[in-house]
């Protein structure tokens, strides 16, 4: 509702997570879920697929002069990849909080990289790292169609309604 948007400031916050070919291969899509939707974020697409080069080329624009860009590029794009669009208050910080340091060497206990994975170059999954760059990469991953717009039942005992 209109009450609802204007009232809960940045609940309606987008961003791209997604799981990548190693976490899916690990059997890890659904403990990630399940960590989004425990904490009270609201799921708003979901697909698989088997992401393109250039898809992935244009995802990782920004590193394309790194040294380790040739192999992210391969290993991206090695198996298929879940991706999501997440939504609620703070979603893009608090994501890249769950989700844990890019080294998985520094990432914290409790986090998805922390938890899950032992080196940088197999980290499990992608959190976009800004609201500005989550929009980016939401239009880049998914048709607006395949955007759900629904209300979760309970918004007020997530949220100050
Ligand atoms: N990466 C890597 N080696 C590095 C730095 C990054 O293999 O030295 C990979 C890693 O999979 C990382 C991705 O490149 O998740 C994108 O790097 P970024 O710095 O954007 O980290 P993220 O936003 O994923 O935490
Ligand atoms: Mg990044």
């Amino acid at each position: 509702s209109a009450f609802y948007s204007s009232v809960v400031a940045g609940a309606q916050e987008r961003t791209l997570v997604a799981v990548k070919p190693d976490g899916v291969q690990r059997r890890l899509v659904g403990d990630i879920i399940k960590r989004f939707e425990q904490r009270g974020f609201k799921l708003v697409g979901l697909k698989m697929l088997q992401a393109s080069e250039s898809t992935l080329a244009d995802h990782y624009h920004d590193l394309r002069r790194k040294p380790f860009y040739p192999s992210l590029i391969r290993y991206m794009a090695s198996g298929p990849v879940v991706a999501m669009v997440w939504e609620g208050h703070n979603v893009v910080r608090s994501s890249r909080f769950m989700v844990g340091d890019t080294d998985s060497a520094q990432a914290k206990p409790g986090t998805v990289r922390g938890d899950f994975s032992v080196h940088i170059s197999r980290n499990v999954v992608h959190a976009s790292d800004s609201v500005e760059v989550a929009e980016r990469e939401i239009s880049l991953w998914f048709h607006s169609a395949e955007l759900v717009n629904w209300e979760n039942s309970d918004q007020s005992d997530l949220y100050q309604v």
